[in-house]
């Protein structure tokens, strides 16, 4: 291998894989460096396989509960082991064309090992340097493991695990409240685990508004997720089965097949050596200035690595920057727009922007409307959930926006073109929507802003 590239990537992710394949499609040498599976975290432990599992688990509900829109289903009973054979027949499916063999088809050169640097512009792999005019680091991160007593040796799940099941367990434990577990407690849940979720904050999913936190608990407690919200995992012991003790108001101490980690997620540094670059860092990633570069000149970082949010789409964002920042002759600055994130639990819960609590109540308008009073929902069945869109008071201007539904994810993009265009949720009100799709609330909610804002300061 010739050891001199004009760009070295390290992290064959969602956002390595964007600078390393648009790096050689414009004539860069280009070398990729993975240490483990190509595709990273998203592909093979994330994104990928939460969602084609939680494909099979909407099915599995959809038929248990299909006497809700009509049809007695005869009795019935499933097995869902194949759900997890899919899950993996995807990963690797997908995988296949973020593999050394596509890449070096593109022009990618490839590299297996843990790269750590030795100076600014040298890498060691395995023993083999490698130097690179240009270096990203896309390294992504990994999943934290709380210091629960007892957890350390046992075989608890995480993400990296849990899709290499072989079963679905007959029942699971899920420490933690965010999207992670909130998505796989529900798909577990639907596919015939018995499942328990321990929170120590008293609601799921922390980052959202109030309302849309409990329209999700409610749902999981009625599909018969067992919810202990604001109670610590405090022990953990494992013997054939896991016994978790947990202290909410009183200690009480739980059992179960199988047990899930999901508390958060730590940017992936230690084995890089940054000091040896003297690139800074600190344990909640490596700053990056406007244009994705780090404080050394030729050193730039994408992606989880940078700090959260920690998201595939905010991944590939910055590394587009990036890659424009290698092959063009000038240099662009990392976009701004306001990062959408949606967590695919059903309903799913999507957002963008401010909360209303993180505004100035006198300042703005917030326009609410729940899918009870949207003709489609009422057909579907469909009406937990609700649009909630925040507004500049007069001008209607858009800060902020939370979606709950079933397609509240594809829903969400027309409001953060909204908000990537700058059109105010008035200019909504003259825009058609096939009748009766879903997005109408969008409709109705900025027909609100006639309605309730400007003819309600007429009649104050
Ligand atoms: C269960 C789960 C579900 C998720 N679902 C979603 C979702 O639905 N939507 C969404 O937007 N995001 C989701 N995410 C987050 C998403 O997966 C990450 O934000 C995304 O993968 C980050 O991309 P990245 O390129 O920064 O890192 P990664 O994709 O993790 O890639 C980093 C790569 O670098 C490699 N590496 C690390 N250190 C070294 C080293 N020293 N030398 C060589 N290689 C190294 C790693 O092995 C890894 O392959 C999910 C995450 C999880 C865990």
């Amino acid at each position: 291998m010739d050891k001199i590239f004009d760009i070295v990537v390290i992290g064959a992710g969602a956002g390595g894989l964007v600078i390393a394949i648009g790096a050689a499609k414009a004539g860069k040498k280009v070398l990729l460096i993975e240490k483990k599976r190509y595709g990273g975290d998203c592909t093979n432990y994330g994104c990928i396989p939460s969602k084609s599992l939680i494909a099979a688990a909407h099915a599995a509900h959809f038929l248990k509960h299909c006497d809700q829109l009509g049809i007695q289903p005869s009795p019935f009973s499933f097995e869902a082991k194949g759900a997890l054979t899919r899950v993996r027949k995807i990963v690797s499916g997908i995988r296949s064309h973020e593999e050394p063999k596509a890449l070096n088809a593109l022009g990618v050169e490839t590299l297996d090992g843990t790269a750590s640097f030795v100076d600014k512009k040298t890498v060691l792999v395995e023993g083999q340097k490698v130097q690179g005019r240009q270096i990203v680091i896309a390294t992504g991160s990994y999943p934290f493991i709380p210091p629960i007593e007892g957890l350390e040796g046992t075989p608890f799940l995480t993400n990296e695990t849990i899709f290499d099941l072989d079963h679905i367990p007959q029942s699971i434990i899920f420490v933690g409240g965010g999207p992670i577990c909130s998505e796989m407690a529900q798909a577990f849940c639907r596919l015939g685990a018995q499942v328990t979720l321990i929170e120590s904050r008293s609601h799921l999913l922390a980052r959202e508004e109030k309302e849309t936190q409990e329209v999700l608990e409610d749902v999981f407690r009625k599909e018969g997720i067992s919810l202990l919200l604001g109670e610590r995992t405090e022990r953990v012991s494992y013997q054939g089965r896991f016994t978790v003790e947990v202290r909410g108001k009183a200690t009480h101490s739980l059992e179960a097949e199988a047990l899930f980690i999901g508390v958060g997620r730590r940017p992936h540094l230690k084995e890089l050596n940054l000091d040896a670059a003297q690139v800074k860092y600190s344990e909640d990633g490596i700053p990056v200035d406007a244009y994705g570069r780090t404080n050394i000149k030729n050193i730039w970082a994408v992606g989880d690595v940078t700090g959260p949010p920690f998201f595939t789409h905010y991944a590939e964002n910055q590394a587009r920057t990036v890659l424009s920042n290698l092959i063009l002759p000038f240099l662009l600055k990392k976009s701004r727009q306001a990062i959408p994130r949606c967590t695919y639990t059903d309903p799913e819960v999507a957002s963008i922007g401010l909360k209303e609590e993180e505004c100035n109540p006198k300042k703005i308008a917030v326009y609410r409307v729940p899918f009870s009073e949207v003709d489609r929902s009422i057909t579907s069945g469909r009406t937990e959930g609700f649009v909630k869109i925040i507004t500049k008071k007069w001008s209607s201007h858009i800060l902020g926006a939370t979606i709950v539904g079933p397609r509240a994810g594809e829903m969400l993009m027309q409001i953060s073109t909204a908000m990537y265009s700058k059109i105010p949720l008035r200019k909504l009100r003259g825009l058609m929507h096939p009748y009766p799709i879903e997005s109408l609330a969008i409709r109705k909610a900025a027909d609100k802003w006639l309605t309730e804002t400007i003819l309600g300061a007429f009649r104050r």
